[in-house]
């Protein structure tokens, strides 16, 4: 299952964040995630809560940051962009597509409950 392993390093990277600030809470994540990644958010919310259980990022948010694909007709030079792949230029039909995006799944920030929030608590 991809979502879990995403979750699982979601996590491990939430995790080492949270240590470097003294283990304080992680309270949200936001993950860029590649066009060509099919991930089903639903289902790497799931694993990811499955998995903070127990630990500082119990609880956290995870935000979801996708991007569009983007294509370059090889017929006619249009550049396009759109939300799934298209079958063919929106300039001249041809369907020479050369498409591009962003590759990788990664953790973009991570949100933590520092402490100056909560002092003396
Ligand atoms: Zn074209």
């Amino acid at each position: 299952m991809h979502e879990l392993s995403v979750a699982e390093s979601a996590l491990k990277i939430a995790r080492r964040v949270s240590a470097a600030h003294g283990n304080v809470k992680v309270t949200g994540i936001r993950l860029s995630v590649g066009s060509f990644d099919h991930l089903d958010d639903e289902a790497l919310c799931f694993a990811f809560e499955m998995l903070a259980d127990e630990t500082v990022c119990r609880g956290a948010a995870i935000a979801i940051e996708r991007h569009p694909f983007k294509a370059t007709c090889g017929a006619c030079g249009e550049k396009s962009e759109s939300e799934g792949i298209a079958e063919v230029c929106p300039a001249c039909g041809s369907a020479e597509l050369k498409w591009e995006g962003e590759e990788a799944t990664r953790v973009v920030s991570v949100d933590l409950d520092l402490p100056d929030v909560n002092e003396g608590v």
